[in-house]
């Protein structure tokens, strides 16, 4: 990419909303994104302190998840028979049909903005500020992809047939917007879906695809099942009705998936080792709150977090970064979600295997720089930790962990610090902090991942102002990017006019 090329003519959202007042309505025909909700308006913040009074108790999406229990290759079969069946009516729909449902999904979920935020915090753990930017990206993919169901109406020379039937497997880390987002697109393609909730945030998906009903997708048309036992899963996966697998999740159950089923027509996004590079012309105060934002949101549990920063030149010889970076991560207030002043949750289960191993045990040459503690029983409250002196080729270097630690690592030049980058299997993200338009030049072509982000954090894509999606490991089967201008172009096939005729 080149500097020309960046579009920088997109606004920025900023519309301010009172959470207490109805939402507005959203523009039809246009797309622009939804807001978040401005905590400077004191209605606001009284509007999040009644989520947090409703966490513990929250019931939220419990009726949906009973009933959606599938418990026999009979029960099974019958969904996916039934699904495929209802799709057909479905997908004889125009784009234009279909967006206008889809633009009112958008003013659901809006309206259920409180509940989703509550639910997400009672069974995953995530604060409000993680939660809320999470219910405006389910909303964008809703209206975003309605507008592009209406240009699938008038592709000159060709005929878009949907997928006769989609299954979306989403992860527990963003338990509203991944699930919201592949729905959305498959159902705006005019496939039927057939969406199976992670294990940890079933009720989450639950209230979004509540949320979905209620707007009028058709329930035969949208299907939300649990799997009783893997066996089952596997079936569903293998099964030849199946015509696109949309999975966000690690790249081993890619393979997984793909060895249920060789020629699986999947569209995935994997996991990501991530980067900073921080160098000398950088704005430094802006690089640590960057980083620590990266690094410890949503405590670590994203597939875009900032896992290692690199250090160029005099950055990493001189003690000013590491002094700062020491000093904010240390004022994390680290908690549960109930309490208001959090600001780092918990992780989602009690830390185990690769992750405890990362928060407990160091590598050759590495160091604490801040400790990581746990502050609890429950074994999923840990405070954040920074390793110094990870090195090339080391198992740090190389290794997602997903959880709260971050790693230093030092290079003499910006080139050997996109050479540390690149030699990481994956490619999501990653951020380059630096005021200098050489640098930026140098490492816009030399740096592999899907995703790029400079002076800013490397987490929060933004449906269309920055279509989402991974490169080398973090991409497996067709790569195109969510809340990008082509994803729904992979979730069906295309013949020419003529050859229809
Ligand atoms: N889309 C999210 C972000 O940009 C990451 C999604 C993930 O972790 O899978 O931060």
């Amino acid at each position: 990419a080149s500097l020309a090329e960046l579009d920088t003519t997109v606004p920025a959202p900023n519309r301010q909303q009172d959470r207490t007042k109805p939402a507005e309505a959203s523009p039809v025909d246009a797309f622009e994104n939804t807001p978040d909700t401005d905590p400077s308006l004191p209605a606001n913040r009284v509007w999040g302190r009644d989520i947090l009074t409703r966490v513990t108790e929250s019931r939220l999406g419990n009726d949906t998840v009973a009933a959606s229990i599938l418990d026999s290759v009979e029960a099974l079969d019958a969904v996916i028979d039934g699904a495929t069946a209802a799709g057909a009516s479905w997908g004889s729909l125009s784009g234009a049909e279909r967006a206008v449902i889809l633009h009112r999904a958008g003013d659901v979920l809006e309206q259920h903005r409180a509940d989703l935020m509550e639910v997400m915090a009672s069974e995953t753990g995530k604060t409000l500020d993680q939660s809320d930017p999470e219910v405006s990206e389910a909303i964008d993919f809703a209206h975003y992809y309605a507008e592009r169901a209406r240009e699938l109406d008038h592709v000159d020379g060709a005929t878009f047939t949907p997928a006769k039937l989609t299954v979306v497997t989403p992860p527990w880390n963003f338990p509203v917007a991944i699930p919201a987002g592949s729905t959305l697109a498959a159902l705006a393609a005019g496939s039927p879906v057939i969406i199976k909730p992670a294990r940890q945030a079933r009720r989450s998906g639950a209230v979004m695809i509540e949320a979905l009903w209620e707007a009028g997708v058709p329930r035969e048309v949208l299907r939300f099942a649990q799997l009783a036992d893997n066996s089952l899963g596997e079936r569903l996966i293998a099964h030849p009705a199946v015509e696109r697998v949309i999975l966000t999740g690690g790249y081993e159950t890619a393979e997984l998936f793909r060895s249920f089923r060789p020629e699986l027509p999947l569209l995935a996004e994997t996991s990501g080792k991530n980067a900073i590079i921080v160098t000398p012309s950088a704005d430094l105060d802006l690089a640590v709150k960057d980083v620590v934002a990266s690094a410890f949101g949503h405590a670590g549990q994203k597939c875009s977090a900032a896992s290692l920063v690199i250090l160029v030149g005099s950055v990493a010889s001189s003690r000013r970064f590491r002094h700062q970076l020491v000093d904010a991560v240390t004022s994390l207030k680290v908690g549960y979600p109930v309490d208001p002043t959090t600001q780092m949750g918990p992780i989602i289960e009690p830390a185990k295997g690769k992750l405890l191993g990362g928060l407990t045990t160091l590598g050759s040459g590495e160091s604490w720089l801040v400790e990581p503690k746990q502050l609890d029983d429950s074994g999923k409250l840990w405070s954040p930790g920074v390793r110094a002196g990870v090195a090339r080729g080391s198992e740090y270097h190389l290794t997602e962990y997903f959880g709260p630690i971050l790693g230093i690592m030092t290079a003499e030049t910006l080139e050997e610090a996109i050479a540390i980058q690149n030699e990481i299997d994956y490619g999501l993200t990653a951020g380059l902090h630096s005021l200098n338009p050489a640098e930026l030049r140098l490492w816009l072509d030399g740096i592999q991942a899907g995703n790029l982000y400079v002076n800013r954090g490397i987490t929060g894509a933004i449906v269309q102002r920055q279509p989402f999606g991974g490169w080398k490991k973090s991409a497996v089967g067709a790569g195109t990017k969510a809340g990008g201008p082509n994803y729904l172009i992979g979730l069906g096939s295309w013949s020419s006019a003529e050859s229809d005729a």
